[in-house]
């Protein structure tokens, strides 16, 4: 039985948002925005399931963005935010949840911090809430635009999501509110006389209403302040050997050697795996799947590069690009080169504009020099979620 569930809202048609497509579909950071909202809870350790409402008309558009998040079935919504998430709350219900956050699906950038903080309030009360404190002094404006007031902003917040609470005492409050237009589920939970507590949000989680907000939320990612950007690079060798083939960057080369290893010998993809696992700092390929153990006999190399990319996955963070440096004489790389960046951008789960593989000789000098090996070298760029000090 879950515990406590994330139910993330996305059934919203976005008319400010000026787009074809619904703003929680938009591309932020090469995925859906609504991707990175699901995937923050589905990798927080505080969330025993994440249930989804979608908008009717985006069934296919949304198992596109969740595709291989193994998520339930998606809640079709209602007519409004509040009739959504009762939908959704309803949907839970048999599961009987002990707790469940309501999250917008077009804020992508919630972090773990945010959720803890809404769990801990939660232990404290019934309802609790993410918020900012209001820092700009509020004025009210007449009809001609002239200042009418200025307001007291002591005490004023500015809700975000997630707002979590006691799930019995949400889905009573809802029933409770039916036709009532509220705007957010904690003005819900206050209708019901509920206790909610405001716990701090974080500026960035922004709800994407404008393109400005979308772009604001790429700016944020690609090396602002909740990402940062890590380099890392790897480096191999493997030694030529009887055989008829070589593996390199996923694709079978005939060729009049083979390269010898306990793997499949794949040295573009042993150093891509190693400079992924080198800017996660998290060690090299050969803690990650040791010579020794016989499982790796013959392996498929894509399986070891995989794995670094899930990784970084499960941290949070994403690919920004590859670049592969292949050393050798012979095969000649150039005729291949296509497909193998076809094959590590599947691997990487990135598009191929993102993966770079080039090919050079060393003049016939050293061992590549001598055809007794081949050598390839390999840098990984990578954006994590900024770790609190
Ligand atoms: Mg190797």
């Amino acid at each position: 039985m879950p515990g406590t569930v994330a139910l993330v809202v996305a059934a919203g048609r976005g008319s400010r948002f000026g787009a074809t497509l619904p703003k929680q579909y938009a591309i932020l950071a090469g995925r859906p925005v609504l991707r990175h909202a699901l995937e923050a809870y589905r990798r927080h350790p505080g969330i025993d399931a994440v249930q989804a409402v979608i908008h009717p008309d985006d069934r296919d558009i949304y198992a596109a963005a969740a595709r291989g998040l193994e998520l339930p079935e998606a809640v079709a919504g209602g007519a409004t935010r509040q009739d959504s998430v009762r939908n959704g709350l309803m949907a839970l219900a048999p599961g009987v949840p002990a707790r469940v956050l309501i999250h917008d699906g077009a804020r992508p950038l919630i972090g773990a911090a945010v959720i803890d903080r809404v769990l801990g309030g939660l232990d404290r009360a019934p309802g609790a809430i993410a918020a900012l404190p209001v820092i700009d002094t509020l004025k009210r404006g007449d009809a001609d635009g002239a200042i009418a007031a200025t307001l007291e902003r002591t005490g004023l917040w500015r809700a975000q999501t997630p707002q979590g609470f006691d799930f019995a005492a949400i889905l009573a409050a809802h029933d409770a509110a039916r036709g009532r237009d509220l705007t957010d589920d904690a003005a819900v939970a206050e209708q019901a006389g509920l206790a909610v507590r405001l716990v701090e949000g974080a500026r960035e989680n922004i709800k994407i209403t404008t393109q400005e907000d979308l772009m604001q939320a790429e700016r944020w990612l690609s090396g602002g302040e909740a990402f940062e950007t890590r380099v890392g690079q790897g480096f191999d060798v493997h030694r030529f050997g009887p055989g008829e083939r070589v593996m390199l960057c996923g694709v079978a080369i005939p060729h009049d050697a083979g390269l010898l290893g306990h793997s499949d010998a794949d040295v573009g993809l042993h150093a891509l795996t190693d400079a992924v696992l080198g800017a996660l700092g998290a060690g090299d390929i050969g803690d990650h799947f040791p010579p020794s153990d016989p499982r790796w006999r013959g392996a498929d190399s894509g399986q070891f590069v995989r794995h670094a990319a899930k990784m970084v996955d499960s941290r949070g963070g994403m690919l920004v690009h590859a670049d592969i440096t292949l050393i050798c004489e012979r095969p000649k790389v150039g005729p291949f080169r296509q497909a193998m960046i076809a094959r590590v951008a599947e691997l990487l789960e990135v598009g191929p504009d993102r993966v770079s593989i080039k090919a050079t000789t060393t003049e016939e000098l050293g061992f590549t020099g001598r055809r007794e090996g081949i050598a390839a070298q390999a840098v990984a760029t990578i954006g994590l979620p900024r770790t609190e000090p």
